[in-house]
């Protein structure tokens, strides 16, 4: 087969799918790739994986590119590896995908690189379907997409109920962007808009799927999260703020960081929305006091 045949037949894929060699450069990339990264085979071909290109976070927000790449550790002992994690799309927000990984070999055997192949999380996908069909029942918020406060309150109506009839328990996060007016006052304003989305996206993804998010207003959203414990919601709570601080927005001098404040509280059967976001909301400010970048949740 013509060299070209195989060319086109992975970049006709669905999947992403990218080649390094031993040092980890990228030697190819297919337009599934593209899709899912948002990064075009121009802007990445020759550059390291490890050069704040991908930045593949796990579940917990570890950096993998720094404590132990699967990809280097698959070009160093030949096997392959499997995993759950978060890249980082050319636009900023992380996307879930899972990923396989492979040794490439020469002829004699000896590894000469290795292949990524990547998939969208489809449950996450369904969010996003979710997303547009909201916007047409005017319960989203025109910027970021997310669900707005009407959004909010159906769903704590939803979620109360359940409390009250069937004792099924579930917590709410208050998220407020950390010291936003600088980023403003530094960037503009429409970096600024661009940081919201990005952290909309981004708190969208590190959500379950029968988590709710919505933009409460300004720099702050909230999400629903139904169904935990305390400790699996501390897990929640951790992850999205631990996922918003390893996510960069590119400019043309550098990568543009934010972090976010977190306070959450686990609801109680004569909670109204308003009650609860207060709560929640005064827990947040504490994590703001504690020098921001925290999670205060009111099991501690
Ligand atoms: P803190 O860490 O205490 O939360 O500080 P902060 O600067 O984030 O908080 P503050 O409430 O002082 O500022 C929030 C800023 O968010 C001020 C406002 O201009 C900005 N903001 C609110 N909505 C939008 C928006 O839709 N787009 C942009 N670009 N900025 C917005
Ligand atoms: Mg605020
Ligand atoms: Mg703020």
């Amino acid at each position: 087969m013509p060299q070209d045949f195989y060319k086109d037949l992975i970049d006709s894929l669905y999947d992403g799918v990218y080649f390094v060699d031993a040092e980890r450069n990228l030697t190819y990339w297919n337009r599934g790739a593209q899709r899912i990264s948002g990064y075009s085979a121009d802007e990445v071909l020759g550059r390291s994986c490890a050069d704040n290109l991908l930045m593949h976070v796990d579940q917990t927000g570890t950096q993998l590119c720094l404590s132990g790449c699967p990809l280097d550790s698959t070009i160093k002992d030949g096997i392959p590896r499997e995993a759950e994690v978060f890249l980082h799309h050319k636009d900023g927000h992380r996307v879930p995908v899972s990923i396989r990984i492979a040794p490439m070999r020469d002829k004699a055997g000896r590894i000469i690189g290795a292949v990524e192949i990547f998939t969208d999380n489809s449950a996450k996908l369904d969010i996003i379907h979710e997303l547009k069909v909201l916007k047409n029942m005017a319960l989203a918020d025109p910027l970021t997409g997310l669900g707005n406060r009407r959004f909010a309150s159906l769903e704590f109506e939803r979620a109360v109920t359940a409390l009250r009839r069937f004792q099924m328990p579930f917590g709410l996060l208050f998220v407020d962007i950390d010291n936003f007016k600088d980023v403003n006052d530094t960037y503009g304003h429409e970096v600024g808009d661009r940081v919201l989305v990005m952290v909309a996206k981004t708190l969208t993804y590190a959500l379950r799927s029968a988590d709710r998010v919505s933009r409460w207003g300004g720099e702050e959203f909230i999400a629903l999260v139904p169904g935990v414990d305390a400790a699996m919601f501390r897990t929640v709570a951790e992850r999205m703020r631990r996922l918003v601080e390893t996510t960069a927005l590119p400019l043309p001098d550098g990568l543009l960081r934010v972090t976010v404040s977190v306070g959450g509280s686990l609801a109680v059967a004569a909670d109204t929305l308003e009650s609860l976001t207060e709560r929640a909301d005064a827990l947040m400010y504490r994590s703001k006091n504690a020098g921001r970048n925290c999670t205060t949740l009111d099991d501690a």
